[in-house]
């Protein structure tokens, strides 16, 4: 591989650099080596092309829209594309879901939008603290790492910011107590100083914290201790959003409306920086420019995003494909972990968000690499990267699922046998 990356770059540079490869090309559920070797994409960037790579039928857009000279940057400007993508947004996806949102533009990444989220609780309800869980990830920037339950993840930026508290997320505690039992003691206690916080940050399905599922009632419980204690309910669907676990947002299931939610990765559809914050409309309290920033909004991710709307979400094809593939991945899982029980696997996620954990931290890691060596692009996940990370694009074809899960196979094989 090319040196310079050694020499020139920052030492910053994440887990996928240690793969001898340097990436040229990529198409649907596929990226090309720069000698055209291709490698089968089962991460889809950490879920930012759930539609996969360069999808042709966003691309005839945003080509179009470049062609036409279209305003690419336009701060915060009123533009066609901006407008298209509130039209689309509302029709496909909020209307159809009875959702009433509003939409904030906060900045062009996953972190913008929950550092939005964090002030805007705190505007709104005049308190201060935020809860958040174990394991969680939100985000690099000082906020948001501060509600991110990983102390390696907060690298140089040392302790969180005050007033930021976890609580054990679901199943933290291997049913053994009751899901709510430490946190509604502690809102009680007027002593702990957390008896008004004010909001909760939740994924429903905590991705970089080892693909934890919570259940529907778990997080339906979350939602009325919310209200019991007039806390905020945030949550950060920046990875599990846009069909990832199925419906259009992850928190469908449970049947909770969050007061705000956090979105980017595949919202743009294309792969392209965007973010978006969606508040309900009476806790839109901002004053004009209070959260401002350079990039907001992104007019050929609006292009993209509103083509992505129209073409998947105008019907359920693709929630159901993805909910009948993520079974398809467990069932495949769940054989790999039935065929080697000493090595004590477990399933994990749900729709195409799917993890197979080990005790043994070094196990994933093997996995990983052997999936590389058979061309097949798989991450890993959890505090100690102990989960092996299973996130194809949405749209890959049966044909190519079946090719990733038989190359998963061979590879857990090769580590376990
Ligand atoms: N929230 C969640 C749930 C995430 O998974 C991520 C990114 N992995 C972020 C926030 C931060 O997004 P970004 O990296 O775009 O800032």
């Amino acid at each position: 591989m090319n040196d310079i990356f050694a020499t020139h770059e920052s030492e910053v540079r994440s887990y996928s650099r240690t793969w001898p490869a340097v990436f040229d090309r990529a198409s649907g559920s596929w990226l090309y080596g720069e000698d055209g070797t291709p490698y089968l994409d089962f991460f889809a960037g950490a879920g930012a092309l759930n539609y996969g790579h360069n999808n042709p039928l966003l691309k005839r857009k945003v080509l179009d829209y470049m062609e036409r000279d279209g305003v690419t940057h336009g701060l915060d400007q009123a533009t066609s594309a901006r407008r298209e993508f509130l039209e689309t947004f509302d029709e496909k996806v909020l209307q159809p879901r009875g959702l009433n949102y509003k939409v904030q533009f906060p900045g062009p990444t996953g972190t913008n939008s929950v550092e939005s989220a964090l002030k805007l609780v705190r505007k709104i309800t005049g308190r201060e603290s935020i809860i958040s869980f174990t394991n969680a990830f939100h985000g690099m920037t000082l906020g948001s790492l501060s509600v991110t339950g990983n102390s390696m993840k907060r690298g140089g930026a040392g302790i969180p910011l005050v007033h930021a508290t976890p609580m054990p997320y679901d199943n933290y505690f291997d049913g053994q107590y009751p899901d709510f039992l430490y946190f509604e003691r502690l809102l009680e206690d007027s002593g702990s100083g957390l008896n008004e916080p004010a909001a909760v940050i939740v994924e429903t399905l905590q991705g970089e914290g080892g693909i934890n599922s919570s259940r529907p009632e778990w997080l339906r419980g979350l939602y009325e201790l919310c209200q019991k204690h007039g806390m905020l309910l945030i949550v950060d669907d920046v990875q599990m959003g846009v069909g990832r676990t199925g419906p259009f947002f992850s928190f469908e299931e449970a049947g909770i409306q969050p007061d705000i939610v956090c979105m980017s990765k595949s919202i743009g559809g294309y792969g392209m920086p965007m973010a978006v914050t969606l508040i309900k409309p009476e806790h839109d309290v901002w004053d004009p420019g209070e959260h401002n920033g350079t990039f907001r909004g992104n007019n050929p991710a609006f292009v993209a995003a509103s083509e992505a709307f129209r073409q998947y979400w105008s019907d359920d094809v693709l929630e159901k494909s993805t909910i009948a593939k993520g079974e398809r991945v467990g069932a495949v899982l769940d054989e790999l972990i039935a065929e080697f029980p000493a090595a004590g696997g477990v399933s994990k996620g749900r729709g195409l968000a799917r993890g197979l954990g080990f005790e043994d931290t070094e196990v994933a890691g093997k996995i990983s690499r052997a999936c590389f060596d058979r061309r097949m692009i798989v991450e890993t996940a959890g505090p100690s990267d102990e989960v092996v990370k299973i996130m194809p694009p949405l749209t890959l074809s049966d044909e190519e699922l079946e090719q990733g899960l038989q190359i998963l196979r061979d590879s857990v094989r090769a580590v376990l046998a």
